[in-house]
């Protein structure tokens, strides 16, 4: 990997990508590519894991469409330097902060929404002024071929370029001096990923994942609520990583939810959804297997069918579970819905006190206090009141997650931010050089003093 990092800090080097109009032309012709292919890219992702063409565009294509358009419109101002009070010991001065990109940037993507968290962070990097390494993931292998043939036939390989690979590849790019990583993937590669950095000093961005749940008090709306995890839970067969790992819903409505999120899938999908053109498959037979292990049979409520030569999981509800069963063990990242009860929501806030933090929460209340009694005593990435996942398509909110479930933001104005590094500078005059400052300090403290009281 050595020449391909190589050729990029050369790339860097000549000070190309410090030129906004550069940056401008790159994200435009990106999108122009993206437009051109987009048969193709629903192709790659229905031979990968059968994502419906609604999807594909909905949650791979249209938000990346969305972010360049953000970020053109904004970039000139966001990459201006911005001048900043100068401090009275630094009489006569000024000071002000140059945005500067980090360099060569290695953006690590995971093969659940292959496109979009590919050339996401590299959309950020790119108006930040780095160049960009991105390595796909190889269990999205059309999808990971499909974006080096168009990515490496279109651009100078010194600015973008994909290098498609298993561990191994990242781990020799990792190897190499890099200005910044940004890894989407799950929490136990996440550490690996930080050790790697740690030898080189490289800072880092992690969108790891976590058990993200939806809790449902008595004062919700049922109706609504059902819906919205129906859609949050099943959307990409559950490989979400916002989606709502499991319900926490009030004793009083837990049967009644229960039923409309089981009318919910049946309206969704039809009576048998492994007919339905809109429901995904499982990725591979690993994930398969993991997932229908998972399944209790006397605890499904609703679906639990499968069929291993197709990777088809039916959408699933377990009901009766607690945590010590295997599906609470760790994320489950598939279509299976543990719905859970609790009495008192207290207790529910300290028991999730006690657990990881997850990337999203989502409260589904119209209790006002209810609301801000979770919103300010549970620490999760972000999340909503009253839908899931939805709260990704506002580019105004930062995302990403906490403790466990990674750090760092990115989307809009905070990916500009993520791969910017703020130079400070502060310019001195040479008309009065105050020497105060300089040894020997006989008799000086005293004036040093009166000189700054007021601070
Ligand atoms: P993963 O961690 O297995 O793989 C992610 C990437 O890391 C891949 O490109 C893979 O090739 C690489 N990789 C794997 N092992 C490695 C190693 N030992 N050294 C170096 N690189 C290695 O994750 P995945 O299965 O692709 O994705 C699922 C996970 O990602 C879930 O936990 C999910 O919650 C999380 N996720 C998080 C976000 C987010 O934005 N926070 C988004 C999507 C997925």
């Amino acid at each position: 990997m050595e020449p391909v990092v190589k050729k990029q800090q050369q790339f860097f080097n000549t000070g190309k990508t410090l030129d906004i109009s550069f940056r401008k032309k790159q994200l435009r012709k990106l999108k122009n590519i993206l437009k051109d292919n987009e048969a193709k890219i629903y192709e790659a992702l229905d031979k990968d894991f059968r994502k419906p063409m609604f999807e594909s565009y909905a949650t791979e294509l249209l938000v990346l469409y969305q972010e360049i358009d953000h970020l053109l419109t904004n970039i000139d101002r966001w990459a201006k330097t911005k001048k900043v009070k100068s401090s009275i010991i630094n009489f006569p001065s000024k000071s002000y902060i140059k945005p500067q990109p980090y360099g060569v940037v290695l953006v690590i993507a995971p093969w659940n929404y292959p496109v979009q968290l590919a050339l996401n962070p590299a959309l950020g990097a790119i108006a930040a002024g780095n160049t960009v390494i991105l390595k796909p993931s190889e269990h999205a292998p059309h999808t990971s071929g499909l974006l080096a043939k168009l990515i490496n036939n279109n651009f100078d390989p010194g600015f973008l370029r994909v290098v498609e690979g298993d561990a191994e590849t990242t781990q020799s790019l990792l190897s190499e001096p890099l200005g910044y990583i940004f890894f989407t993937g799950s929490t136990h590669v996440g550490k690996i990923i930080m050790q790697s950095a740690a030898n080189q000093l490289t800072p880092l961005t992690l969108e790891l994942g976590g058990k993200s749940p939806a809790i449902i008090d008595q004062s919700a709306n049922l109706t609504l609520a059902a819906k919205r995890i129906a859609w949050g839970k099943f959307i990409n067969a559950g490989q979400t990583c916002v989606s709502p790992d499991y319900v926490y819903v009030h004793t009083s409505v837990h049967t009644q939810l229960c039923r409309l999120i089981q009318q919910e899938i049946r309206s969704f999908y039809g009576d048998d959804p492994s007919q339905s053109d809109d429901y995904a498959r499982i990725i591979n037979d690993k994930h398969f297997n993991r997932l229908t292990n998972i399944i209790e049979p006397e605890n499904v409520f609703h679906g639990g069918n499968t069929d291993p030569n197709t990777r088809y999981i039916e959408p699933t509800i377990m009901t009766q579970v607690t945590w010590d069963d295997a599906v609470m063990q760790e994320e489950i990242f598939g279509p299976i819905l543990p719905i859970l009860s609790f009495d008192d929501l207290d207790k529910i806030i300290a028991t999730l006190q006690n657990k990881s933090k997850p990337l999203a929460l989502y409260l589904f209340s119209t209790n006002n206090k209810n609301q801000k009694k979770v919103t300010r005593n549970l620490q999760f990435g972000g999340g909503c009141i009253n839908d899931t996942v939805a709260h990704l398509g506002n580019i105004e909110l930062p995302f990403g997650g906490i403790g466990n479930s990674g750090f760092g933001t990115y989307h809009g104005k905070t990916s500009f931010n993520t791969f910017t590094h703020p130079k400070s500078i502060m310019k001195k005059s040479n008309w009065l050089d105050i020497s105060l400052r300089y040894p020997p300090y006989d008799g000086k403290l005293k004036w040093l003093k009166k000189l700054t009281k007021f601070l």
